[in-house]
């Protein structure tokens, strides 16, 4: 069971502090009464490989990966805190929190604060008896687009073609979500790094190069009540 995993009962109540030290402290935020929130999420982030580029292309953005093993989320966190001692200030929005994304995320985040959420090469649980453990889920799409800005956009990427269908399938039957146009996308900055950026995208174009994945955008239009 993952009951275990500290889990804030609301998001108010995260010490985003521990995460985001140095960023929250620098003076241009020290003084405010509203602090910056975190407006990126990669969900299941792995070995933390987007993160550290979205650190560089979004120095003022403050980003989250949740990932739900212990001890790939301790491994993400300490090479975020490494990173920003060896290069001071430039990894300072980035870290990584444990949890189980398909039950908690509205625990960390408030309505409508994210603007990108991230879901790469998500585990595809091919057995039909355990597509309900798929993260891609309506239920959960809900909740989802309950965390999302007007605007903000759910990046989704695999190798599996069943699970491609499947998800674009689910986000297509939320009302609440339009696919992002092909010409919109050439002008996202963060498109070219969902493939070459993470562990498992890497992997993939490694096995066989880059033309089996298949990645998918799509954009919240009206909130999630
Ligand atoms: N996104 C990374 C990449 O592209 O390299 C990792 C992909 S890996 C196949 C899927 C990751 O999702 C694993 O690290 C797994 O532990 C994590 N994961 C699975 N279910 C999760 C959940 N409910 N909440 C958070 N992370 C989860």
């Amino acid at each position: 069971s993952d009951s275990h995993i500290p889990t804030p009962i609301k998001p108010q109540e995260y010490k985003w502090e521990r995460e985001y030290r140095e960023f929250l402290s620098a003076s241009i935020h020290a003084n405010s009464a509203e602090k910056p929130l975190v407006q990126f999420a990669d969900v299941g982030c792995g070995f933390g490989g987007l993160l550290i580029r979205l650190a560089q292309l979004f120095p003022r953005n403050l980003v989250v990966g949740f990932e739900i093993r212990d001890k790939v989320s301790q491994f993400v966190r300490r090479r975020c805190l490494a990173l920003r001692q060896e290069q001071p200030g430039r990894y300072d929005n980035i870290s990584c929190v444990r949890s189980n994304t398909m039950k908690n995320l509205a625990n960390f985040m408030r309505k409508g604060q994210l603007t990108k959420l991230f879901f790469l090469f998500p585990d595809p649980h091919f057995k039909v008896a355990n597509h309900r453990r798929r993260i891609i889920q309506s239920s959960l799409l809900a909740e989802f687009a309950y965390t999302l800005a007007i605007g903000g956009r759910v990046y989704t990427v695999t190798d599996v073609a069943e699970l491609a269908s499947w998800m674009t399938a689910k986000i297509n039957s939320q009302p609440c979500f339009e696919r992002v146009s092909t010409e919109d996308l050439e002008e996202d900055p963060v498109v070219p790094l969902l493939i070459s950026s993470t562990e498992e995208g890497r992997k993939v174009e490694r096995n066989h190069g880059c033309t089996r994945h298949q990645h998918d955008c799509n954009s919240l239009q009206i909130g999630a009540g």
